[in-house]
């Protein structure tokens, strides 16, 4: 329904307007007069031009969300409890001048504000009002810089290439009075121009096994305009494709969605809370609204399968998530608490519209949460549709022991590097060797009379094996270095 008004506007729109806000960016808004913004995530948007080549697409693409979308009775499919997926990342830097190729502490940074806000480790979640508390939740989710490259090669997780496209909106070949052309262009070729940055062959970057890696794409995704004073149109943030279900949906819709890598696609100003660059005029304003490292958080949960807490539409649209609060329109990347645009029932509560949640577009500085919902959503897709993507491992050491009177723990678990061992009965152990994931030896830990050991783990992030040797066997647990 939506999707055909959208179309219908752009067949009907005829006042392109040349004001600063741009010339793409109103036709794709006029629907919505509520969003004084122009600006905007990708994601949607993408799926309207998937189901634009392909009739149906949204429907299939629905009928994924609902069945990942567990209902509060029906918890059984929650897998939670310390089990941590863990996926490997890697940022292809995609720049044509130095201001795009932002420096690897802004990615470190971006990588942090990823983990903290996916296990609910972000000091702002103490904004959380308390009406959200029983409905928001640590994803136990986590990202991890790949460490090894599809050949098996040592990788620090970041590619930087060099390329001839500086602008990968592309440039619009129309001007004024062209106003079908235009919306035929946004139609047919805006986002192929955007996916160029995932090709070799056409300026970008390969992925890297897209099931195996979450590849995440960054450079300057602005439109050239030379034909309206060379302006510079900025319309999405970022964007991300949705998981997709290869056994049940027809090759059409298959093709169609396979002209589009896997992975998320980021504005470089949009990529971490340490980034240098800021947006110009007149896109300033959004700088500190959309620029706290938030918005990959947003990206990865629709790359993890979910969908506007909104639901892209007014009071009777839905994201198919039984306790995201519904909402009538988009926040407006501020953060009104004053807000309860519709009714609904969420354990028997009416709650306000959520500017709390990372699928709103609410400000960066008041998104903290994702609800449980959304969690059992992400982790099924992750389960689902995604299997090869995560490694799981479960967390809390409390489960292992080598046997009922020997049990020892290791914390903290995840680590930022200091790792303590704690035994009841330390003279079990023999000695513990401390491997990478992949086996390779890194040291030999001596463990004494002490019933604590402390060790640091030195090595790149990522999950490393520890080898606990005692007289009774030996036992192998994996600790995630972060
Ligand atoms: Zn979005």
């Amino acid at each position: 329904m939506k999707t055909l008004r959208v179309l219908i506007v752009l067949i009907i729109f005829s006042t392109l307007q040349t004001n600063a806000q741009g010339l793409i960016s109103p036709v794709i808004e006029a629907n919505n007069e509520k969003n004084e913004f122009s600006v905007r995530c990708g994601s949607y948007e993408l799926l309207k031009n998937i189901e634009h080549t392909c009739p149906g697409f949204l429907n299939y693409s629905n009928s994924l969300i609902k069945s990942v979308a567990k209902d509060a009775d029906n918890k059984s499919i929650f897998d939670m409890k310390n089990n941590v997926y863990l996926i490997p990342v890697v940022f292809h830097i995609v720049y044509n001048n130095s201001n795009v190729n932002i420096p690897d502490s802004v990615i470190h940074d971006q990588l942090a504000v990823l983990n903290k806000s996916f296990r609910r480790t972000n000091p702002d979640t103490s904004n959380t009002r308390p009406e959200f508390y029983n409905i928001v939740g640590d994803a136990e989710i986590m990202f991890v810089l790949a460490d090894k490259d599809p050949a098996g090669n040592p990788t620090t997780g970041i590619t930087r290439t060099n390329s001839p496209i500086a602008y990968f909106g592309g440039t619009l070949p129309y001007g004024p009075g062209q106003n079908q052309q235009i919306i035929d262009w946004i139609n047919d070729s805006l986002f192929f121009n955007i996916f160029r940055i995932t090709q070799d062959e056409l300026g970008g970057k390969n992925a890297w096994n897209p099931n195996k890696y979450l590849n995440i794409w960054i450079s300057d995704l602005r439109i050239f305009e030379p034909y309206f004073n060379n302006f510079l149109e900025l319309v999405f943030f970022g964007l991300a494709t949705p998981p997709v279900d290869h056994h049940n949906w027809p090759d059409s819709v298959l093709q169609a969605i396979n002209e589009y890598e896997q992975g998320v696609i980021m504005h470089f100003v949009n990529v971490g809370s340490n980034n240098p660059n800021l947006f110009p005029a007149p896109y300033h304003i959004y700088n500190g609204l959309v620029t706290t490292g938030k918005l990959l958080v947003h990206e990865v949960g629709h790359f993890l399968g979910l969908r506007h807490i909104w639901g892209d539409g007014d009071c009777t649209h839905d994201d198919f998530i039984y306790d995201t609060p519904n909402s009538d329109a988009a926040s407006q990347f501020n953060c009104n608490h004053n807000r309860n645009s519709c009714v609904d029932d969420i354990y028997g509560v009416d709650l306000p519209d959520m500017v709390e949640n990372y699928m709103d577009y609410s400000s960066g500085d008041c998104q903290n949460s994702f609800t449980i919902g959304q969690i059992q959503a992400m982790r099924n897709v992750l389960k689902i549709y995604r299997p090869l993507l995560a490694e799981s491992f479960i967390e809390n050491t409390e489960d292992f022991e080598l046997s009922a009177d020997n049990a020892f723990e290791i914390y903290p678990n995840p680590t930022t590097g200091e790792v303590s061992v704690r035994s009841a009965v330390s003279q079990e152990i023999i000695k513990m060797n401390l491997r990478e994931i992949g086996g390779s030896l890194i040291k030999e830990i001596k463990f004494e009379d002490d019933k604590n050991i402390n060790f640091e783990i030195s090595g790149a992030n990522g999950v490393y094996i520890l080898e606990i040797m005692t007289k009774n066997g030996r036992s192998a647990i994996k600790i995630l270095k972060f």
